[in-house]
């Protein structure tokens, strides 16, 4: 017996194996998106607005050192994302006609003040900061307000309240509101080199876990005890990809009938956590054995593993998932789940979103939205965005969905109605 499970420790149980193992399956190719986080939409949405006004470049500092004297609290404002200082080349249309000089600068005389180029736009400070009236006084008792005659023009505009995520984000809102710098950073969410340092990792073989997942998923729901919706997890904590369990839903399984919500404890996540957890114990006892065999000590009837449960149905149902669980390729011991990944044919329902959060996951990948029960996303449907939460539930899980490269079929897309 003991030998017969080390054996099975070695056999390579990573996701492109295990379809091997399955006979001809095609592999998906996709790509992985970065789902926005709670913070991160958030941000994009707010705006602040701001005063904003037209000089000649050569009073630029003169006018900016001004605002400092006037508003003593404008360097405890965040607005370091925002070009405080424009040429007009760099402003849109829409913005330029705010200042109702867009043609050119000149007095009531028709003489010419400067040359466009020559003129900047600034940036003054945030409209909550320093009324109009106190603003206004203190600028136009500088040059070239006070002496030339040149036009004090306040202007409001709004402008995004935070930093951009990413230089694309940057570029749009630089066309939508005003010039925006990006410093390689995500305040927000997971740095970009986080981000990219874990997609290297998984790129590779996400394809296949996600075609394993569907696997399972019409496995059991050609069984017809189940919505298509499958789940895979996959241990690459010690750098060789193992799928440590694989389950689909089996939400009518018990009551016989595809009626109603079912039972909601046999998600396919739900099912996959515990088969994970019947696997940590059964490693646990497994080393337990070899320690008794080792010191010689008489072999003894060791405890039940645990008792499996017909509400939970912890225990594989279908020939995919008894394949991989029989494989010993985990560790004893460690908290559940954490640091292993999880793939699902389906964004998870609110629910099981929570389950995978407390149960440590480090990556979450899954293909389809499932925009009224879904828990994952943050810029669209119930928008709970339950994932990187660092502050509120101190935990950096990653989640990504899977763009598939071809249109597929859509025998997988099911009605929004379900939970998953
Ligand atoms: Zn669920």
């Amino acid at each position: 017996m003991g030998e017969e499970k080390i054996l099975q420790n070695a056999l390579p149980s990573d996701p492109v194996s295990i379809l091997g193992s399955l006979g001809s399956v095609q592999v998906k190719d996709g790509t992985l998106r970065m789902l926005k986080t709670r913070a991160e939409v958030k941000a994009k949405s707010e705006t602040l607005d701001v005063y904003a006004l037209a000089v000649p470049a050569q009073y630029s500092s003169r006018i900016l050192n001004t605002v400092r004297a006037v508003v003593p609290d404008l360097n405890t404002i965040d607005i370091q994302h925002i070009k405080r200082v424009a040429k007009y080349d760099f402003l849109t249309i829409h913005v330029l006609n705010k200042f109702s000089m867009a043609s050119g600068y000149s007095d009531a005389n028709g003489n010419q003040f400067d040359t466009l180029e020559n003129i900047r736009y600034i940036v003054v400070c945030p409209v909550s900061s320093i009324t109009e009236g106190i603003l206004s006084n203190a600028l136009s008792s500088q040059p070239p307000f006070s002496d030339s005659g040149f036009p004090l023009v306040l202007v409001t505009l709004p402008v995004p309240a935070y930093a951009p995520t990413s230089s694309e984000q940057a570029d749009e809102w630089s066309v939508q509101y005003w010039p925006i710098s990006y410093k390689n950073t995500n305040p927000y969410g997971p740095h970009p080199s986080m981000v990219l340092h874990n997609e290297a990792e998984i790129v590779k073989s996400s394809g296949a876990a996600l075609t394993l997942a569907e696997c399972v998923a019409n496995e059991a729901y050609e069984n017809g005890s189940s919505l298509p919706i499958g789940c895979v997890i996959v241990d690459r904590t010690d750098k060789v990809e193992k799928v440590v369990a694989i389950a689909a839903d089996a939400r009518w399984q018990s009551q016989g009938s595809k009626e109603g919500a079912g039972n909601v404890m046999v998600h396919a996540v739900q099912r996959a956590i515990s088969l994970v957890a019947q696997k940590r114990l059964r490693a646990e006892q497994l080393k337990q054995d070899a320690l008794h065999s080792k010191h010689g000590s008489l072999s003894q009837e060791q405890p039940s593993c645990s008792k499996n449960s017909s509400v939970f149905l912890d225990y594989p149902i279908g020939d995919i998932e008894r394949r991989v669980h029989s494989l010993d390729n985990i560790a004893a011991g460690g908290y559940l789940c954490t640091d292993l990944d999880i793939y699902i044919t389906h964004e998870p329902c609110v629910m099981c979103s929570m389950a995978i959060l407390h149960s440590r996951f480090r990556r979450i990948v899954f293909q389809r939205r499932m925009p009224l029960t879904g828990g994952m996303i943050a810029d669209s449907g119930l928008k709970y965005g339950i994932f990187w939460r660092p502050a509120e539930l101190n935990w950096k899980m990653l989640a990504w969905i899977w763009e598939p490269i071809e249109v597929e079929d859509n025998s997988l897309d099911i009605a929004d109605q379900f939970h998953v």
